[in-house]
């Protein structure tokens, strides 16, 4: 039975921080965890706690606001990134901010992980995208995490970190941990050689079956039908190319592109005007323009 009480929401997310931390996704101080409790109060990590030796006495408990109700201590100021999910998305129960290392070394070197390459990924996160750089405590930085989970399970910061959403703290440490592993698998597939793509249409054809079956925001889970479900139209530009980046790559890299050329045979960043790291979000014209290109729709 999944936990629900309060004193089993505790246990949980004690334990929770304990893996955040033996899986290498968050260190020192790092990071901050939370749960929706019963009633609508939020529990938290208080601020400048160990995550991986973390005790009952270090959690808090505060209001939507961020007002401490009950517990000793302050929340982090992260804790109003946690508070925009919540904010944004009545249907999230809990929310992890780490710092996984890999993840953090593809946005410093601009690469994205908004890409289409691991079935699994597809079926259960969908893309991820690096948001562009802000100061960490700011609301700037919150309200851009509050607005991008409004059509995602998971973000990057760019330079900084991951957040991650789940109706249950296990389900927000299942997307933590898979995000990592697609970078490490990434990393390694990027020292053998090019990354190729899933071609568009099973990429689209994974995403519409993990919208259905495994949920996700309400707002894709309203798009798993439509064409293209949720993907970016920057992923649907791309039909398993083997050499060359896709365009979502292509326009996450552009602004380091002239500083950091690309290796032999790699498509030079075509210029965007898009903000650094910041995937093109879709509009349903564009995305069905770009699926009717791909699958030859006319
Ligand atoms: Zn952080």
């Amino acid at each position: 039975m999944a936990p629900s009480s309060e004193r089993e929401l505790r246990a949980e997310l004690l334990r929770i921080s304990h893996l955040c931390y033996e899986r290498h996704l968050l260190v020192a101080l790092d990071g901050n965890l939370s749960v929706r409790l019963p009633g609508g109060l939020v529990l938290c990590t208080q601020a400048g706690c160990h995550k991986g030796l973390l005790v009952d006495d270090e959690l808090v408990v505060i209001d939507l606001e961020g007002k401490r109700v009950r517990g000793a201590g302050a929340p982090t100021s992260e804790m109003a990134m946690h508070l925009a999910c919540y904010r944004s998305r009545p249907d999230v129960g809990a929310v992890i901010h780490a710092h996984p290392p890999l993840c953090i070394a593809f946005t410093l070197a601009g690469r994205s992980l908004a890409r289409c390459v691991l079935p699994e990924v597809v079926l259960t996160l969908g893309t991820v995208p690096t948001l562009a750089y802000a100061t960490t405590g700011t609301e700037l930085l919150a309200a851009r995490v509050g607005e991008a989970m409004l059509r995602h399970d998971a973000v990057m910061l760019d330079r900084h970190g991951a957040v991650c959403a789940g109706r249950s703290l296990r389900e927000a440490f299942c997307r933590l941990e898979t995000m990592e592993h697609m970078a490490a698998i990434m990393q390694a597939a990027h020292t053998l050689g090019a990354v190729r793509e899933l071609p568009c249409d099973e990429a689209v054809k994974l995403r519409t079956l993990g919208l259905e079956r495994y949920g996700g925001p309400p707002a894709a889970v309203a798009r798993a039908r439509q064409p293209g479900a949720d993907l970016p139209p920057a992923c649907l530009t791309c039909a398993g190319c083997e050499h060359a980046p896709s365009a979502a790559d292509t326009a996450f890299a552009a602004p380091v592109a002239a500083a950091a050329p690309r290796s032999a045979g790699r498509v030079p960043a075509a210029p965007t005007s898009a903000p650094p790291g910041l995937a093109p979000q879709g509009l349903d014209g564009e995305v069905a323009a770009a699926v009717r290109r791909v699958l030859g729709g006319g």
